[in-house]
Order: structure tokens, then sequence, then C-alpha cells
């Protein structure tokens, strides 16, 4: 059992007032794939997993265990495993996982697979590659694909799928549209060539924002469901989810001369009062905030991090505040703290929030 003090608390209705805000941008009959990979953009997958499963069509994990971790938390819904390996085929089968076939070696070892268990019509989702080149079959490769595909009742196309490179950038508008360009051209092809018709998707959550006209029949989201839009007009729309927040373990008083912290990083010029707070960077605050780059919030007045930040904690300076020890403090608790610590440790929201470490408890809060 998790009794930490430092709480991560996931705010349920901000989940889901940002999936409908997402949802209004679509046609009515557009599915929605919640991506729930790295424990929910770090806030927890299997809770925002539950929270979402009855208002959601598909969900969407990187590996495979994640999506085995679901599964045995009881979600029933379809889960889309995109980055899976030949090692786990036997999981995926064993949790009816639908695995992304994203090169000949993973196609081809599934067929196989698929062949000896035997497997009846198990659904298999086709990721083709339009320039993001990570990972994706090739247009030119179609054939080839699709006779080996047809060859085979095992396995089933329940989905065609691609992703775009730099969907929230306009600058590369262009490119964008020739990746959903060559995208529709994979799909037109392989519906001519199969006889039935699997889903087909490519938009990330910048994707919908940017370029609904290509929602096709699903569109994946993952950090607009965390609050984090395309810019910050759109940010601005969305509810923030995440809310990280610890206490003061200690307060000490410092005299001029005296230093705070390892490396004696931290040398004070004059009288101070300092606090200890239980977070560090083996729970995700990088160091980088250290040394008066980040802050946090106690008592609704920002407190700068002292010295660096140490593995287990980080103490912050409280000179001007009235506060004692085990008084609540705020990591963040805002799309705008989020991206000022994002901003002073030199990375984007997605990072700050998949950076939180396991250890901290999580809350889900509907
Ligand atoms: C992570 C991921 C997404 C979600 O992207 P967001 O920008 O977080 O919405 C969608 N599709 C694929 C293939 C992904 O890897």
């Amino acid at each position: 059992m998790n009794n930490h003090v430092t709480v991560l608390e996931i705010d349920g209705n901000a989940l889901e007032h940002n999936l409908n805000y997402f949802k209004n941008k679509l046609e009515p009959t557009t599915k929605v794939l919640a991506v729930v990979k790295a424990f929910g953009y770090g806030s927890d997958g299997i809770k925002v997993a539950s929270f979402l499963e009855d208002k959601i069509d598909y969900f969407g994990v990187a590996y495979t265990h994640e999506g085995v971790e679901l599964r045995e938390s009881g979600i029933e819904k379809p889960i889309l495993v995109l980055h899976p390996q030949i090692q786990n085929f036997d999981a995926i089968v064993k949790y009816h996982l639908e695995p992304s076939l994203y090169n000949f070696k993973i196609l081809r070892a599934f067929l196989q697979f698929a062949d000896q268990h035997p497997l009846m019509n198990y659904p298999v989702h086709l990721k083709f590659n339009t320039g993001l080149n990570r990972l994706g079959l090739w247009h030119n490769d179609i054939p080839l694909i699709l006779s080996e595909i047809k060859a085979s009742d095992h396995v089933r196309v329940q989905s065609i799928f691609s992703h775009l490179a730099a969907s929230e950038d306009a600058n590369e508008r262009d490119f964008t549209i020739g990746q959903i360009n060559d995208f529709a051209a994979i799909v037109k092809k392989i519906y001519q060539h199969l006889d039935y018709e699997p889903m087909i998707h490519a938009l990330n959550t910048s994707g919908v924002v940017n370029y609904s006209q290509a929602q096709f029949d699903m569109v994946r989201i993952g950090i607009g469901l965390y609050g984090f839009g395309n810019d910050a007009q759109e940010t601005a729309q969305l509810k923030n989810t995440h809310t990280l927040s610890s206490i003061i373990s200690q307060i000490h008083m410092i005299e001029p001369g005296e230093t705070v912290g390892y490396n004696r990083a931290f040398v004070s010029k004059s009288f101070a009062k300092t606090a200890t707070i239980p977070i560090g960077h083996a729970d995700g605050i990088s160091r980088k905030l250290g040394n008066e780059k980040g802050y946090v919030t106690i008592h609704g007045q920002k407190v700068p991090i002292i010295g660096n930040v140490c593995m287990d904690m980080l103490m912050v300076d409280i000179s001007k505040i009235d506060c004692k020890e085990g008084d609540p403090v705020i990591i963040f608790d805002s799309q705008k703290t989020i991206n000022n610590f994002a901003e002073a440790s030199e990375t984007i929201s997605y990072e700050i929030l998949t950076a939180i470490s396991q250890r901290v408890k999580r809350i889900l809060k509907a």
C-alpha cells in the first residue's frame, strides 16, 4: 500500500471534459481511441482506463505488458498495442490484445503464430509509415502485404493506420497534408484488394485540432485527454488533469553564508528560512529545476527551488512565507504550472507528466 504524502491527483471530471471537447470536434460516428500508454501519460493507466471505458471505443498502449495490466484490472474494451514484439505474442493472444503489425518481420511472425495455434480472424492492425520514419510498413509493399494476409484466414485486418510527424506544427502543413494524402492512397489500394473494409485512423490530439477533415473512422487521443492542446488557446479550453502535491517535511533557519543541499549549491546571502519537500529527481522532478529555475507553491505563493534537487527531496526558500512543517505544497496544479516546469527543464508537457515516477501515490477523483 502506498501511503506516501506526495500525491498525484487525477481529475476525472477534467478527463471527461477534455474527452468531450474533442468529441465535439468530431463527427458523431467517429470512434475515439484513448491513448493510455506510459501509465496514462504518467497518471494511472488503470484508473484512467476504468474511468473512460464506457465513454470511448478503443484503448491504445505502447507495449504489450501495458495492455496485460489493463486486462488484469478488468478492462474489456479492445486494446491496440502500438509496439508489440514477437516475444510478446503469447501474452497478446492470452489477453486478447490487438497487435499493430508494423514491419514484414512482425507481420510474417504473427501470421505464422496465428496459423500454428490456430487463431481464427484474429484482429490485427496494419501500421503504415507515411513520413515519421519510426514504425510502419511501406506503401510500395502493399501487394506483397495483401497477398500474405489474404492467404490466411487466421487474422482479420481490424484497422489500417498511420501517424503524423508534425500535426501540431503549422509550418509543416504541406508535409502533413502529404502524409494524409499518401495514407488515403494506401487505404484506397488496400480497399480495392480486400473483400472487407478495415477501419482507418491517422490523427493524434493535434491532428484532431488541425486536420479534422482526416478523422476517418477513428482518432487516437493522448495528451489532449490530459489537458494539453495544440497551443495556448486550445489548452485554455481544456482542463488540467494532473495535480501533484506534497507537504513540508522540515523547516530550517539558515544563517548568512550557510549553504543548502548537495555540493553546497545554494549559498545564503542573508538569514533565510527553507523548507524540505519529499519529492526529488527520482520522482520525476528534473535537476534542471534546481537553483531557482523552478518553483512550487505554498499557501498560494511561489517559492523557488534552491540548490540541487536531490533524489528524494528538494528544498525551497520560504523566507517570505508564513508556514509550518506539515503544511501543504503544490508542485503543479494547472497547465500553466506544468508548462513552466517544462520550459524550465527544457522539455515538453508530455515529458513532465510521464516522468512522475511510480513511487508517487495516485488518486483519481471524479
Ligand atoms: C502516443 C501516440 C498517440 C497519441 O498522441 P498525442 O499527441 O498524445 O495525442 C497517437 N498515436 C500513436 C501511434 C502514438 O504513438
